[in-house]
């Protein structure tokens, strides 16, 4: 309620809220977390909480009035319509160099991702965060993410024997044959269901290509991990569809503004509410924007000037690879990615098989690549148009695409395939519009502590993406729940 207090206040349920909510609760201490996205907990008109990836509709993206596929034409048609504005739960945000990509609800990412859980080869960690020891994020808190997170790998002999995965079959062989490392990577969906899925048991989930706009089964998202232990302790609450606009210093607490939401996303009350700490777990974008304006606007003039810097879309490029007619990837392929083809050491990439779930035989290969593009941007505060920026500019994705080809020119070669030109447009081959993956923006040791303590404010954490800088050398929600876990451990012994 307005005027209300709490103990500490989390801006977010995505990885680094839901960490911080449950750590803090297990200690005994009262959270209250406030997300801006839907609670995700009731179906709709059809029956289920989630639309397919095949049909977007009202529940499919954030305040928009067209659907922005990250896959936006197919054999040159554009596949984009028109849909209800609602507050959906895919946020395609645009800025003026890159779209990105993001989970709005209880729950975050986990509720858009594709629930890959890779932990970095150690010989990478010390690049991704300097001044973190390595032995205590192996031996600890890696451990500890991976147990809460639920994560699993696929019995290889069961993805050898399905349909359903043919067209990772069909990477691993591809990858193979041109000398590449192909790695199984784990996941968070639960393989026991969609072995039941396969066996024509259960409603079909990630086997009918559920994903991109949420899971109505095997996925383990937050809601069913971290964010049901915290409920379960009876010490966190969630309000839904209210969005943090300021947090201000105000007698030695923080007065925290926020505005509440309807579904067309009006804004139907505007609330003060008083916490003695407050965790800014908005993510990579959520995060950086809220700090960067908060310190331009003199609200929290005291922050240092590494806010809004340091930040990186972790190299994130994608392509597609057009297969010959007797090397089909199969009409059904599960939503769920496996495998990975590892070339960071020698080219700079690791390319994430993907399914193209269209429910139609494609020819086509499909690929998510993870490089390491040097390239970091920064956020700026632009009073005229009351609104942060990105820096960010579309040809600083070139040495991505260069990453990248250093895998896929080569299997092109050695199997005598092309790049597809039709699924970003007419005749386009990169994917080099977008990012999956926001990194940076508040980055540990430099705009806050080593442990997240924002400079210049007592009480104030930043906790998510927005610690990382720029790049986690795989996909990043384990490095951030692990880097969390590290964090709220030192932060509870030390200031509750
Ligand atoms: P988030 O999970 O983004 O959570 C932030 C939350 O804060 C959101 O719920 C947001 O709505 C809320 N919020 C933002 N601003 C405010 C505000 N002002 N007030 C209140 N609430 C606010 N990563 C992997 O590791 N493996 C994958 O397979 C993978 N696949 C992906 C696929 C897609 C399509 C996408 C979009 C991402 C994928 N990712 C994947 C990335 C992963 O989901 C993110 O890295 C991760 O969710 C970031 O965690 P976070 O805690 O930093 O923030």
């Amino acid at each position: 309620p307005p005027g209300a207090h709490v103990p500490a206040l989390v801006i977010g349920t995505g990885y680094g809220g839901s960490v911080a909510a449950l750590r803090l609760a297990q200690a005994g201490v009262d959270v209250h977390m406030l997300e801006m996205g839907m609670a995700w907990d009731t179906p709709g008109s059809d029956g289920k909480i989630f639309a397919n990836t095949r049909t977007p509709d009202y529940r499919s993206y954030w305040l928009r009035t067209k659907t922005k596929q990250p896959l936006s034409n197919f054999l040159g048609f554009p596949l984009d319509k028109d849909v209800p504005k609602y507050t959906g739960i895919l946020d395609a945000e645009d800025f003026s160099g890159i779209t990105v990509y993001q989970g709005r609800g209880v729950g975050g990412g986990s509720l858009v991702n594709g629930g890959m859980a890779v932990t970095p080869p150690r010989p990478r960690f010390s690049a991704i965060l300097p001044s973190v020891n390595v032995d205590e994020m192996y031996n600890t808190y890696y451990p500890r993410a991976n147990a809460g997170l639920g994560v699993t790998n696929v019995d290889q002999a069961w993805w050898n024997s399905v349909d359903c995965y043919q067209y990772a079959r069909v990477g691993r062989k591809h990858a193979e044959r041109s000398n590449f490392p192909f790695v199984f990577v784990s996941n968070v969906y639960d393989w026991e269901y969609m072995r039941q899925e396969v066996a024509g048991t259960v409603p079909k989930s990630a086997v009918d290509g559920e994903l991109l706009y949420g899971n109505n089964h095997g996925k383990k998202t937050l809601q069913k991990t971290y964010l049901a232990q915290a409920k379960a302790t009876g010490r966190v609450a969630i309000s839904p569809l209210h969005r943090v606009t300021s947090v201000a210093p105000a007698n030695g607490r923080y007065a925290v503004v926020v505005e509440q939401l309807d579904t067309s996303g009006n804004v139907t009350a505007t609330k003060t509410v008083t916490a003695d700490k407050v965790f800014f777990a908005a993510g990579s974008i959520g995060t950086s924007k809220l700090l960067t304006k908060l310190k331009a606007t003199n609200v929290l003039p005291g922050l240092n000037s590494e806010i809004g810097k340091g930040w990186g879309d972790n190299g994130n490029v994608m392509c597609g690879r057009a297969n010959h007619l007797w090397d089909p990837t199969g009409a059904v392929q599960a939503s769920i990615p496996t495998a990975g083809i590892d070339n960071w050491d020698a080219g700079g990439a690791f390319a994430e098989v993907a399914p193209l779930p269209t429910g139609i035989e494609t020819w086509a290969s499909f690929y998510l690549s993870i490089t390491k593009n040097p390239n970091r941007a920064q956020f700026t505060w632009n009073s005229t148009a009351n609104r942060v920026d990105l820096s960010w500019q579309t040809a600083w994705k070139q040495p991505s695409i260069d990453m990248a080809k250093s895998i896929f020119d080569k299997i092109n070669a050695k199997e005598g395939t092309i790049y597809r030109t039709d699924l970003f447009g007419v005749y386009k081959i990169w994917g080099d519009h977008l990012t999956y993956h926001p990194l940076g923006g508040a980055v540990l040791n430099k705009a806050t502590d080593n442990y997240g303590r924002l400079h210049g404010y007592s009480g104030l954490y930043v906790i998510d993406g927005a610690l990382i800088p720029g790049n986690t050398a795989v996909n990043p929600f384990v490095t951030i729940t692990a880097l969390a876990e590290r964090n709220i451990e030192r932060i509870i012994a030390a200031d509750f």
